[in-house]
């Protein structure tokens, strides 16, 4: 398993734990390397990194970026990044200034269908209400009965082609991957699985088309390993990584306790031939101020593949860059 959980969520954005209570749970389920990835904030950094330093985990600043490509909306994660780069602290200020205007238009066509109060429901629940999303109104609308769980909200009401969806704008692309590289960060396309699922969903081609942009811009990794992808999915990315020549990353996404696909840590291997994303993060990023030491990452490394060698029946064959396109 691995013990590096590069992707999840606090009450800076839409999860409902704090920045300390998510370190405590992650230390306690035997997490050694985490990245906060805030929605578009970078504000719960400096929490978590004190907290992580009490726990003895290496810490690293992580946020994942809103994008929208074409008529998509993408996430692109940074790691490593530095905060105060004046570029990405105000690139991530103008993302996040669109977002009440969305909460609005939200609330008026969940209106439309006949669901009223929507708006003030949904501000109750964000306790940063400049990150404002569409979480804080799934969990709204399943305090006020209208879904059993905010899984079943997304699926009925605010994702594409359902009454509550509301196009936005977000960071360009190509902006997002500069802002993160720019302040010395790894940008790392997030869970692609999700963009290749649902009705209005991307095809193949479009994946293509979309890392093809997102390496020429300077991406450097993918998840495979994503709370958001299943198994199979850990081996078709995996497959796109090798064609595209891109370092993995794994992450949970966790979001808050019973809320999320997967709870912090506890991940599986990566598939064979997998260069992990962390190869990249310079070891002083990694090793925390009165924490013990950071995993070697080579050693690392080797040991996954070593095991992963040893379960070669059920491990996935890559094939060569080229194939599969
Ligand atoms: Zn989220
Ligand atoms: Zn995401």
């Amino acid at each position: 398993m691995l013990d590096y959980d590069l992707h999840c969520h606090s009450n800076i954005s839409d999860g409902t734990l704090t920045p300390s209570e998510l370190v405590a749970r992650a230390a306690e389920r035997g997490v050694k390397v985490l990245a906060l990835t805030d929605h578009d904030d970078m504000d719960g950094l400096d929490e978590a990194r004190a907290a992580a330093a009490q726990h003895g985990l290496a810490f690293i600043n992580g946020v994942e970026i809103s994008v929208t490509w074409r008529t998509h909306t993408v996430h692109v994660v940074g790691l490593g990044i530095d905060p105060v780069y004046p570029p990405l602290a105000d690139g991530l200020h103008s993302v996040r200034s669109g977002r009440g205007e969305r909460a609005r238009k939200m609330a008026d066509e969940l209106a439309k269908a006949g669901i009223g109060g929507v708006l003030q429901g949904a501000y109750h629940y964000a306790e940063n209400p400049n990150l404002i999303g569409r979480t804080h109104f799934a969990r709204y609308l399943v305090e006020a009965g209208h879904c059993k769980d905010v899984k079943s909200v997304f699926s009925r009401y605010l994702v594409k082609g359902k009454p509550g969806y509301v196009p936005h704008q977000w960071a360009a692309l190509a902006d997002a991957v500069s802002w993160i590289r720019g302040s010395g960060g790894v940008a790392v396309m997030a869970h692609p699985g999700r963009y290749m699922s649902g009705r209005k969903s991307m095809g193949k081609q479009a994946m293509h088309q979309l890392l093809s942009e997102f390496v020429a811009c300077g991406g450097q990794a993918i998840e495979v390993v994503s709370g958001s992808h299943t198994p199979e999915q850990y081996a078709e990315f995996a497959r796109y990584a090798a064609e595209f020549n891109l370092m993995c990353s794994c992450g949970s996404d966790f979001h808050g306790p019973g809320e999320s696909y997967r709870d912090l840590g506890r991940l599986p291997d990566f598939p064979l031939g997998c260069r992990p994303v962390w190869q990249a993060i310079p070891l002083s990023v990694l090793i925390s101020e009165n924490g013990p030491s950071p995993p070697d990452p080579l050693s690392e490394t080797t040991s996954h593949s070593t095991r992963l060698q040893e379960t070669a029946a059920k491990s996935l064959v890559i094939p060569p860059a080229g194939e599969g396109s």
